[in-house]
């Protein structure tokens, strides 16, 4: 018989039990409990269950959604360890180039200083610092989670052999011809500087004005009157009636903003003859569609915005004026001219915009590096199409495919200190450019000319996107080759294309395998009613806060149950509460079971009353069913069942039935009683492991060392998961 203390002090154990579990070494795949050394007693015996911790931006304190990814991955690290598989949960944080520079830029900001003013050099040193003490801190926030990963394998995405991997394989892609140097038209944001690729913009609704203005015999419409000093090409559809008695290349001289111009009419099949009056002039420098156009005709194309927003001196008087102070005055000279036909109020169209500042997306033209992403997204639609990617839930494979299947090349170059500078020479006569590791190429090429320092640095999503196998020592280490490919990606649901999909694509066109083959995506952590957390909100649920407050395995189980796959979980801290509960209760029920079990008597298998036989099958069909929820990716179904059994089953039904036993029993009654409460107890303590660690182990660590068919391990991480 055991007495354990009256209540449970999640405060007092938690860093304790960690401590335990880190010092056994069994967080790392190699050590192994002895039951599972043989594949006698192990049916997993050689297998290997990896999954690599998406890193975290070293930029902040751990929020609730990484909270959720953190419990999401230790209930199936811990499951597969149990399961006696090689497990492996490699940990990481990501340097997370353009999202840290803003977070920086924000720290740089209440200090009175700007990211501008400072050298390039300078800058990239303090935010090192400011990384690497963020990393510090999120590791440890990593463990108040009671995330079993193995810390002695922790990367960053700045660690020199993760960037070496980088570099390979951009000298891979650029001389199998998959990456190129080009001047095009590219997404650019005035306010942070630097261009993105598409997966940066959002789309805005917006009504705006929309304004129908004379271009000499045209009517032209546009809703940027601003952009239209350099237009001097009216573009019709080659079939639209309207306008069959002007030819292609014909050259009409018209009244404009500034004064009289020559126009060019060219025609293109691309025009909508429904949009507007059918004609229109084209802006190639900041505009898709019209640079196209001026691609396909070879025609001129001039800069009007400079890169900071403003009108350039082609804009004459207007020169110097950021956009929306120019807009009415242009329009009022216009309609001075008599230019101005009518304007529409009432104008809906979507509106580019940064995901970050919700600045307007300038577009301007500029050379930067692209990879061709079509040959690197077939193999994988391939592959979806085949089955040899599952993704939970299942719907993300359908946009998964929409996706890739109309893919376009990815800008991967960024105008911005912090993150993996581009290892590359540039030209700027021809605009091209070529990989130059080790400082050797002086001379284009194609041109001869002298070539200069690349000074842009790569899309964070470039060296994420190479996270699994470069984390894992591609293409020579031990690790890689034993854990790649690994089995599960869990992460966010919004990064699905971010990062994702390019890890998929990049890690088979690298390694030649697919990096995981299932993806399980979970959604948003909400507020309390349902509202995205934000700090200017005030709304933000910090997890440290509720796990000191109500104990992590109450904030885990808080976070799993009720939140299936894919959706957003709106986070009640009455929610976390109800689950303290459940973590006293669990306690609880311990207490009466060990202060009823005598050690001696568990020494030998007692013969079973029929109705504890009974007990204990319906108990081995509850773990039979938990099993399978949790191999298919059902955790908030498993942690519900074992919570109702734990409470509603197990303590309400058995142990209080079991007190007649106690009570008048005779000694078999008694043995039977004991045997049929610890083996539940036991068991019950293994299946809610990955789900509610710590109060389990506490608990565990107080059982018995042995019955007579089952000895006690170090620690419950390392136990059998009941077969
Ligand atoms: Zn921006
Ligand atoms: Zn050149």
């Amino acid at each position: 018989m055991r007495e354990l203390p009256k209540a449970y002090n999640p405060q007092g154990a938690e860093e304790n039990l960690y401590k335990l579990w880190e010092e056994s070494g069994f967080f790392a795949p190699e050590a192994h409990p002895p039951w599972a050394g043989s594949p006698e007693t192990n049916p997993n015996y050689g297998k290997t269950f990896t999954i690599i911790m998406p890193p975290t931006n070293a930029n902040g304190d751990l929020h609730a959604g990484h909270g959720l990814v953190m419990t999401l991955e230790d209930i199936m690290i811990r499951f597969n360890r149990m399961r006696g598989k090689k497990t492996l949960w490699l940990p990481g944080n990501d340097h997370a180039g353009f999202e840290t520079q803003v977070v920086y830029e924000k720290v740089l900001e209440k200090q009175g200083r700007s990211r501008f003013d400072i050298a390039p050099e300078d800058l990239y040193k303090e935010i090192w610092g400011f990384t690497q003490n963020n990393r510090s801190n999120i590791n440890s926030q990593v463990k108040k989670i009671g995330a079993s990963c193995d810390w002695s394998r922790e990367k960053f995405t700045l660690d020199r052999d993760i960037v070496k991997t980088v570099y390979s394989t951009f000298e891979k892609l650029f001389h199998e011809g998959l990456i190129y140097r080009g001047k095009k038209i590219v997404s650019w944001c005035p306010k942070h500087q630097t261009s993105f690729s598409d997966l940066e913009i959002v789309d805005e609704e917006r009504t705006d004005k929309f304004y129908y203005v004379k271009y000499g015999p045209f009517t032209i419409g546009t809703a940027r009157p601003e952009t239209k000093f350099g237009d001097k090409y009216v573009v019709m559809h080659p079939a639209d009636k309207r306008y069959q008695q002007y030819k292609d290349g014909q050259k009409i001289e018209l009244e404009w903003i500034n004064g009289p111009i020559t126009a060019t009419v060219v025609k293109d099949e691309a025009v909508d003859m429904e949009f507007g009056t059918g004609a229109m002039t084209i802006t190639p420098w900041h505009d898709a569609a019209d640079f196209d156009i001026a691609e396909r005709h070879h025609l001129d194309r001039e800069q009007i915005i400079d890169e900071q927003g403003r009108l350039l001196p082609i804009a004459g008087g207007f020169a110097g004026m950021k956009i929306t102070e120019a807009r009415p005055k242009i329009v009022e000279k216009l309609a001075s001219k008599g230019l101005v036909e009518k304007i529409d109020d009432n104008y809906k169209h979507a509106v580019k915009l940064c995901y970050k500042c919700n600045s307007l997306i300038e577009p301007q033209v500029k050379s930067q590096w692209f990879i061709k992403m079509r040959p690197l997204a077939e193999p994988i639609i391939k592959a979806i199409e085949k089955k040899e990617i599952t993704y939970v839930p299942d719907h993300y494979e359908k946009i998964t495919l929409h996706w890739l299947n109309n893919i376009i090349d990815w800008n991967i170059s960024r105008q911005i200190i912090w993150g993996i500078p581009i290892p590359a020479k540039i030209c700027d006569t021809c605009e091209g450019g070529l990989p130059d590791l080790e400082n050797k190429v002086s001379t284009c090429p194609k041109c001869k000319e002298e070539l200069r320092e690349e000074t842009d640095t790569f899309d964070t999503w470039f060296s994420s996107g190479q996270w699994p196998f470069a984390a894992l020592g591609y293409p020579d280490s031990k690790d890689f080759k034993e854990f790649y490919p690994t089995q599960v990606m869990e992460t966010a649901g919004e990064i699905i294309f971010f990062w994702v999909s390019r890890m998929l694509m990049l890690g088979k066109y690298v390694t030649g395998k697919l990096p995981f083959n299932t993806v399980y995506l979970h959604g948003l952590v909400l507020d309390a009613k349902g509202k995205k957390m934000s700090k200017s909100k005030g709304n933000v649920i910090n997890p440290l806060d509720l796990t000191a407050k109500y104990g992590t395995d109450a904030f885990r189980m808080g976070l799993i149950v009720g939140n299936t796959p894919g959706t957003s979980l709106a986070l009640s801290e009455d929610k976390i509460k109800a689950h303290k509960h459940f973590a006293n209760k669990l306690w609880n029920i311990a207490r009466f079971v060990l202060s009823h079990v005598d050690e001696a008597a568990l020494r030998q298998k007692p013969e079973l009353l029929p109705k504890h036989k009974k007990i204990l099958e319906e108990f081995a069909e509850i773990a039979r069913n938990v099993t399978a929820d949790i191999e298919e990716f059902r955790f908030y179904l498993a942690a519900e069942k074992l919570y109702h059994y734990a409470w509603h089953t197990f303590a309400d039904k058995v142990i209080e039935e079991s007190k007649e036993q106690f009570r008048g029993g005779n000694g078999q009654a008694q043995c039977s009683a004991q045997w049929t409460l610890f083996v539940i107890l036991r068991d019950l303590l293994k299946l809610l492991h990955p789900f509610t660690p710590f109060v389990t182990e506490a608990i565990y660590q107080n059982l018995p060392d042995e019955t007579a068919d089952w000895a006690k391990q170090q620690t419950l991480m390392i136990e059998q998961w009941p077969a």
